[in-house]
């Protein structure tokens, strides 16, 4: 087995399409020497070894790697001509992590490895520039000590001794910033920070380059298991077993003088998918300078830099002088920056994102990979590039990560309420979006207000990889310092959050716990609402509008029609929902929910009448009361619907969750139902259940008290046949839930014919309509040859058989849930992915076994997972004929659904 893949000098061992053993980085990099872009050589260890490290340890893993690394390191050496510990001409090189798809800041890398006491001196002579060797050799202890020997501070109230040091020494120089320290200075802060490692380790900082190599190597592969990279792997749904490679290269520096830089690029806009060119660089800098939001980066080109100025009111002159673009400061390098990122553009045929280095007038490109983008820039990138003929449909459609379409259904700032708030700040509009909230300044405040299910701002001064708890819950991000390529700006892009990013004028106070904005000291908790699109920051909360669903996105949902062999309906209870899941391309209901129709105003009154009556009279009695309301909830569901199915299932919940609990409440029933509170009170109780979710629910309703199956089908068929007699093309559907042994469904059915004949004889008028059944109950997909003998459809109620499956309550498997997740007994939360291989099987069976007994049996599913991309690709696959979830859904399930039938086609 081939462990190690070296590259340089326009050969490789490795190509772009083995990600899975190279990580993206380590692929990518050998792919761009084969095409002729300038990389500075180097190797990658495979994710492979990653594996094996995790389950062997380090002995095990370096044993089994020693020769091959040293071999790696012998070519880099002879194509650098240097040689790696040597005195006089030191090869120095970075260790990077690199997983199969892009982790940002969640785990290490070391740079300037191989530096120590001989080093530095060769390469303050080789450079002649003893600043930029001292500060590189400052910076590798620093780094070093850091990520390898464990001393990043563990909390937000730990100190970093290397800032401790440093702060110390600038104030004894009486100096602000890092670049005035001096020859002398860095020396004694190498000397200063050597002396913090041996305190705090209690060993010396390594001399040899070999001991840093294999320590920074076993500690790329450790951060592949550190807390961060855990959380994001869980929340990007990233499998650990993937690991990550390791990727050493020759250092190239942009540190070296006014002659280097360093930065980094999108081919595309990643905020709005404009083809436009971008990025930002800073001269005399190492390339964490630019991602960690210290200093202000600069814009590559000029136009870049001229929109930039105008976002941040920075006067054209001052532009010039203090942050002229690319362009201007280094020509030569810029036109060569411009013409590569349009090769790999073209080569990869997607929009890239690029990290380069100028070292002493000459470009190094040190990353290659195609860009995260927001759900606007996904569509418009990949609508463009289908459009100028660089794809084609098919994979236009597999660009869109179905769940990013989220992003672009929901609503905007209402455009007239913007004119009338007050602008407090502008940052960089970093993440589109629009988010109101209040603000919070800390990530595990962030945790725990949203838990209480607040709405929350995060305001920092800048981001780091600690605070990625938080931004995951909050609405939108604030930041006063850092660009459009900062790690807030990357990450919440990533997350399709709203970020404003590099708001300069804002003050943030993390011990006050305050921010100044606009001439206002806003405390924690004060209401902001940040524009994701503009940069910028309002007063209060503002009111929001509908998206626009239009343009591009309506093209890719029109792609998803012309590929797709699966309709999507939609789960509504009123004919607002209806209407908006129609607007998103819903092929009909596929579930409403009759009983959020009994909770509304009087409704609920009558409902209780019926629940607490002694006897099938009293009950008929308060059916008679419900019947007129049911039936107008049709009507409008049937109108908004028109043409199309609608699938309406009987009364579901156990009856308890409509009576009333508190005493007052009771109190008030007892005087309208002329009864006594304590009949009241025994009735309610009486209808207490240990095992609601499992007892009188369902079809054991209907059974038990058929009067209710009969109410609720003559509401639906009298509905049917009065929106009819408008003209409106009503197809009704009649499903039966929880239904486990067939005769349960054979006496529903047979109460709702009996209905639906008695009511057309009545009205002289018929309506076509089905009787279906859900398959919710594990029972009923093991039976479902004998359940389709009588059901004219299947739903599959995948909340319920999932719960029944597992045997987790849907209601208490919260608590449990969480903590399996973080253990890996679980990978995802089945109520939201379904669990295909065991629930799955279950609904693979219902399929099979429903349609060996009529084949042209109609099935759906109809659970929360018929919106979730993989559950619905998983249905598609089943031959299921449509998938139903709720409105804002829609998009994404027929986006999933066409790309399930091109993977099948492939
Ligand atoms: C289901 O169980 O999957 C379902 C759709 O029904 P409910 O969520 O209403 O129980
Ligand atoms: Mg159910």
């Amino acid at each position: 087995m081939k462990r190690v893949y070296t590259f340089g000098n326009g050969k490789a061992e490795g190509r772009a399409d083995m990600k899975n053993l190279l990580g993206g980085k380590g692929a990518n990099l050998a792919e761009m020497n084969l095409i002729g872009v300038p990389v500075p050589p180097g190797f990658t260890i495979t994710t492979e070894v990653c594996t094996t490290y995790t389950q062997q340890g380090k002995e095990a893993v370096v044993k089994e790697i020693k020769g091959d690394v040293e071999k790696a390191i012998a070519h880099i050496e002879s194509l650098t001509g240097t040689k790696f510990g040597d005195a006089s001409n030191p090869l120095l090189v970075s260790v990077r992590s690199g997983a199969r798809v892009s982790m940002p800041g969640m785990m290490d890398t070391v740079l300037n490895l191989g530096m120590n006491d001989d080093a530095v001196e060769a390469i303050a002579k080789k450079s002649g520039n003893a600043r930029f060797a001292w500060d590189s050799y400052r910076r590798f202890v620093q780094m070093y000590g850091d990520v390898v020997l464990g001393m990043k501070p563990k909390t937000k109230e730990d100190i970093d001794p290397f800032e401790e040091v440093m702060d110390k020494v600038k104030e004894a120089k009486g100096i602000k910033s890092d670049t005035e320290l001096q020859v002398e200075d860095l020396k004694e802060l190498v000397k200063l920070f050597k002396a913090a490692v041996k305190e705090n380790t209690g060993k010396d900082f390594p001399a040899s380059p070999w001991e840093q190599l294999w320590g920074a190597i076993c500690a790329v592969f450790d951060s592949w298991m550190n807390e961060r990279a855990i959380l994001y792997r869980r929340m990007n749904q990233i499998p650990e077993e993937w690991g990550t490679a390791v990727n050493v290269q020759a250092m190239v520096f942009g540190n070296m003088g006014n002659t280097s830089a360093t930065g980094v690029a999108f081919t595309r806009d990643a905020a709005t998918g404009e083809d436009i060119f971008n990025g930002e660089y800073l001269i005399n800098a190492q390339g964490e300078d630019v991602v960690a939001g210290v200093r202000t980066p600069q814009q590559i080109t000029l136009e870049g830099s001229r929109r930039w100025a105008a976002l941040q009111g920075i006067s054209e002159e001052e532009r010039a002088t203090k942050y002229p673009s690319l362009e201007e400061a280094m020509p030569e390098c810029a036109k060569a920056l411009i013409e590569t990122q349009q090769k790999l553009e073209d080569y990869f045929k997607d929009m890239q994102d690029l990290e380069f280095t100028i070292q002493d007038g000459k470009l190094w490109l040190l990353q290659t990979r195609n860009g995260k983008r927001t759900g606007a820039a996904m569509v418009k990138i990949a609508m463009d590039m289908l459009r100028a003929g660089i794809i084609d449909e098919k994979t236009a459609l597999k660009r869109m990560e179905a769940q990013k379409l989220d992003e672009l259904l929901h609503p905007v700032f209402d455009k007239d309420a913007i004119k009338r708030v007050k602008v407090v700040a502008k940052g960089l509009p970093a993440s589109p979006g629009a988010a109101t909230g209040q603000i919070v300044f800390f990530a595990d405040d962030a945790e725990a207000w949203a838990e209480k299910r607040k709405k929350v701002i995060m305001v920092r001064i800048e981001t780091s990889p600690e605070d990625l708890r938080g931004m995951s819950v909050a609405q939108g991000i604030l930041t006063a310092r850092g660009g459009m390529t900062s790690h807030a700006a990357v990450v919440a892009r990533g997350m399709g959050k709203c970020c404003v990013s590099g708001a300069g004028e804002i003050k943030v106070d993390y011990k006050a716990r305050t921010v100044e904005m606009g001439g206002k000291v806003y405390k924690e908790g004060d209401w902001i609402s940040l524009n994701g699109s503009t940069g910028d920051v309002y007063d209060g909360q503002v009111p929001t509008v509908d998206a626009d669903m239009s343009g591009d996105f309506a093209a890719i949902m029109n792609l998803a029609e012309k590929y797709t062999r699966v309709d999507v309906r939609t789960n509504a209870d009123t004919p607002r929902d209806a209407a908006v899941a129609r607007k998103f391309g819903a092929k009909g209901i596929g579930l409403c929910r009759t009983e959020h129709m009994f909770f509304e105003g009087d409704r609920i009154k009558a409902m209780r009448e019926m629940i607490l009556s002694k006897d099938e009279e009293g009950r008929r009695h308060a059916l008679d009361k419900l019947l007129p309301m049911q039936r107008s909830d049709f009507e409008g569901i049937f109108e908004a619907m028109d043409g199309l199915g609608v699938t309406i299932r009987l009364l579901d919940p156990p009856l308890h969750e409509f009576v009333p609990h508190q005493l007052a409440t009771q109190k008030e029933l007892a005087e309208e139902m002329g009864m006594s509170i304590d009949e009241v009170k025994l009735a309610c109780d009486a209808l207490e259940e240990f095992n609601p979710m499992l007892g009188h629910r369902g079809c054991r309703l209907g059974c038990t008290y058929p009067e209710i199956t009969e109410m609720q089908a003559r509401a639906i068929i009298e509905a049917a046949l009065n929106v009819k007699a408008k003209g409106i093309d009503v197809h009704p559907e009649i499903m039966v839930p929880l239904v486990g042994v067939v005769e349960e469904l054979r006496m529903q059915a047979e109460v709702i014919h009996r209905t639906a004949a008695q009511v057309f004889e009545e009205r002289g008028d018929t309506v076509a309509y089905k009787v279906g059944t859900m398959i919710e109950v594990p029972r009923a997909a093991v039976t479902a040859d004998q359940i389709a003998e009588v059901a004219d459809f299947f739903s599959f109620g995948t909340n319920d058989l999932t719960q029944m499956t597992f045997g987790y309550s849907r209601d208490d498997a919260g608590k449990f849930l969480k903590i399996y997740k973080e253990k890996g007994i679980l990978k995802t939360d089945p109520f939201e992915v379904l669990d295909q291989k065991g629930v799955g099987q279950l609904v693979r069976m219902g399929v099979e076994k429903g349609r060996s007994t009529k084949p042209s049996l109609k099935v759906g599913i109809c659970g929360e997972h018929g919106g979730e991309p993989s559950s619905v690709k998983f249905c598609a696959k089943l031959g299921m004929n449509y998938v139903s979830c709720s409105p804002y859904r829609v998009p994404i399930a027929r986006v999933a659904a066409a790309q399930a039938a091109i993977e099948d086609t492939l």
